[in-house]
């Protein structure tokens, strides 16, 4: 199955932060890491805060969605993740974005990510990936988004630099 996960951080090194947890996405059980992103900077939505640095990961892996979602939790829980309140800075966030063409709305589970498309943060590394999943009224909703993309892929999480 083919499952796309978001990366933010915007707490400590937030691109170290990053490129190590594409490191924990690879060294998965089950999966493979499939293609990465360019790395992008984004001003925080709807929280304060230092800016974001984000980027989109593609996952081939068995592991069903919700054992997907535990397991990215536990990365960003390795990582030093809390959750003091709402939309608070964080060193590491990892959104199960899609996975497959599967729907859901569990108490634990949405997919695909119920505000992915308002988000430039999302949309723009995604369309990287998969433009066929990203139309141009998409992006055009989230063209007013402060975002600016830093660095190419593998230039920014490759262990081999
Ligand atoms: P944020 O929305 O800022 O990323 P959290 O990372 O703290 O917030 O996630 C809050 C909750 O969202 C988690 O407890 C998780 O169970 C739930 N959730 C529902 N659908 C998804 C999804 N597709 N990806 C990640 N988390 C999800
Ligand atoms: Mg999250």
């Amino acid at each position: 199955m083919s499952a796309y996960v978001g990366l933010g951080a915007n707490l400590g090194d937030a691109r170290v932060a990053l490129a190590a947890a594409v490191q924990a996405l690879a060294a998965l059980p089950a999966t493979r890491l499939a293609a990465v992103s360019s790395l992008y900077a984004s001003a925080p939505v709807d929280a304060g805060g230092p800016d974001y640095f984000n980027a989109v990961a593609c996952l081939q892996t068995t592991l069903a969605p919700l054992a997907l979602l535990r397991a990215l939790q536990a990365i960003e829980t390795a990582a030093g993740r809390t959750r003091p309140y709402r939309n608070a800075p964080r060193t590491l966030d990892l959104d199960l974005l899609l996975y497959d063409a599967v729907q859901c709305a569990d108490a634990e589970l949405t997919l695909p990510h119920p505000r992915m498309m308002q988000r430039a943060f999302v949309v723009l590394p995604l369309a990287e990936l998969a433009p066929e999943r990203v139309s141009a009224a998409q992006r055009a909703a989230v063209a007013g988004q402060r975002i600016e993309r830093v660095a190419p892929a593998p230039d920014w999480y490759s262990s081999k630099r």
